[in-house]
């Protein structure tokens, strides 16, 4: 039976290394969390399944990883600065502030129940910061709030530098920063945080098509992470829900611990970024120069051969956030089984392709120098195969660390003991994470044995 609260998912997070709170020794700071030594290979192997399936998997999709800090400007013209709000409601007699569009009333204060409450007012969520060694009115801009639009603002680089043509996509993967009015619900929603996002350009016209197709290769996505079909839902954002840029925008939820919520937002940004940034060139010298040349490389659009003319391509935005990725994939694997003697287990079935770590080599004696060398040898053997990380381990008590991996997910256990040493072919143990199951193979065998599973299970 899945026991799966989010206390539950918090405790063993800190307990095994995967996420601790952020400045814990000074009392932790709201809306920020470091990843430990299982988190960062979690993360990690999340970015590289996406990658895999948005650039390396299509040939229609460039990567790119621009800077976190841009000239002001950007988010100027993007919209951002003028309309990247929410409603925020302040309460007089708790002083807390609570998001206006998730109050239960917004005349009454969640926290205390206080109706001495203010009229809910927009509050922009980008955090401000100075640039340079001066400060004054001019030196400021913003951590951005969103990856796109670095992809935005470098469409012309990757079109010039690869000869791309409509329809084609750029990825990319960074943090992203808001300053949420209410951080909550562990790394749900938090002030940092980290976004996998494809800005999928095509011509206008072909765009409903695309969004079309997006919506159901992200849920597959999804699904092949090992997310089940009944825990996504689909929600079809309208009227004053849509952000300012999108002509339609379908979010896939998941059933978080804490109910069906946002896990990636599929939107129909038209031409709206590309288009504004193209019209926000004339405002500047520099660009100015160039302007009334048709072949600018401020203008953020693309030669339609066919008709001989500039067009500003549409773009659907797939942008799944890596962290709210990470707490669903954690959601999913979290699994508590009664075992056949009555004792309970607590194990993590991930994805193999997910897992922390691939494979954990046990020693079964700590000071048996031969079972030791042999265990080592295996370790460096598997650990160049590059399927992620192998563990090493030499604690001695093989029946805590099968326990251990369990609870963070490990897929493959090996023990070296006396028969490896002593027998011909050096048989190790193999045990399964979910079938718990031990069969022996020999070592020589082990690197074909982990690749094909590894291959065979995703
Ligand atoms: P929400 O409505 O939950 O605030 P949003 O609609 O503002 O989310 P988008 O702007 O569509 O979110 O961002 C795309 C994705 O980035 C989201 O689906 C989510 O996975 C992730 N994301 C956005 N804000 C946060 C946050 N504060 N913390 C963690 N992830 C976030």
């Amino acid at each position: 039976m899945p026991a799966k609260t989010m206390d539950e998912l918090v405790s063993l997070c800190k307990r095994r290394g995967f996420i601790f709170q952020g400045s814990e020794i000074y009392g932790g700071m709201q809306g920020a969390y470091d990843y430990g030594p299982l988190g960062i290979e979690l993360k990690n192997n999340l970015k590289a399944a996406w990658w895999r399936s948005m650039v390396y998997e299509r040939d229609d999709v460039e990567g790119l990883d621009a800077a976190i800090v841009q000239n002001k400007h950007v988010y100027k013209y993007s919209g951002h600065e003028d309309t990247f709000t929410d409603p925020m409601v302040d309460c007089h007699e708790c002083k807390s502030r609570l998001r206006a569009d998730h109050m239960k009333d917004i005349k009454v204060c969640d926290n205390c129940g206080s109706t001495n409450v203010t009229e809910p007012r927009d509050f922009n969520l980008m955090f401000k910061t100075n640039v340079g060694p001066m400060v004054n009115e001019d030196s400021y801009t913003y951590l951005r709030p969103e990856t796109a639009q670095g992809i935005f603002t470098n469409f012309k680089n990757v079109v010039d530098s690869t000869s791309r043509t409509l329809p084609f996509g750029i990825a990319q993967i960074g943090k992203s920063f808001r300053n949420e009015i209410t951080p909550r619900n562990f790394i749900f929603r938090v002030r940092e945080f980290e976004q996998m996002e494809l800005e999928f350009f095509c011509k206008p016209g072909e765009d409903e098509k695309w969004h079309e197709f997006w919506v159901g290769a992200r849920k597959q996505w999804w699904l092949d992470q090992g997310l089940a079909e009944e825990n996504i839902q689909f929600e079809y954002v309208t009227g004053d829900d849509l952000s300012h840029y999108s002509k339609s925008t379908v979010d896939i939820l998941y059933k978080f611990p804490h109910g069906f919520e946002e896990l990636e937002g599929v939107a129909n940004r038209t031409d709206y970024d590309l288009g504004s940034h193209t019209k926000a060139q004339d405002e500047f010298d520099i660009t100015a120069k160039v302007k009334k040349n048709e072949h600018s490389t401020a203008k953020l659009a693309i030669r339609d051969l066919e008709a001989n003319k500039w067009e500003i391509p549409f773009c659907i935005e797939p942008s799944a956030g890596l962290d709210r990725g990470l707490l669903a994939v954690m959601t999913e694997a979290y699994t508590e089984e009664e075992l056949p003697n009555g004792s309970t287990r607590t194990v993590l079935k991930f994805k193999p392709h997910l897992a922390p770590i691939k494979v954990a080599i046990m020693p079964l004696k700590k000071n048996k120098p031969e079972i030791v060398a042999l265990a080592k040898e295996l370790k460096n053997k598997l650990q160049k195969l590059g399927l992620g990380r192998i563990l090493y381990e030499n604690t001695g008590n093989v029946g805590k660390g099968y326990r251990r991996h369990d609870e963070v997910g490990t897929p493959i256990c090996v023990t070296v003991d006396f028969d490896s040493i002593e027998k011909e072919g050096a048989p190790v143990t193999v045990r399964d994470r979910d079938t718990m199951e031990q069969i022996v193979v020999n070592a020589a065998d082990l690197p074909a044995y982990v690749i094909n599973y590894f291959i065979n299970q995703d």
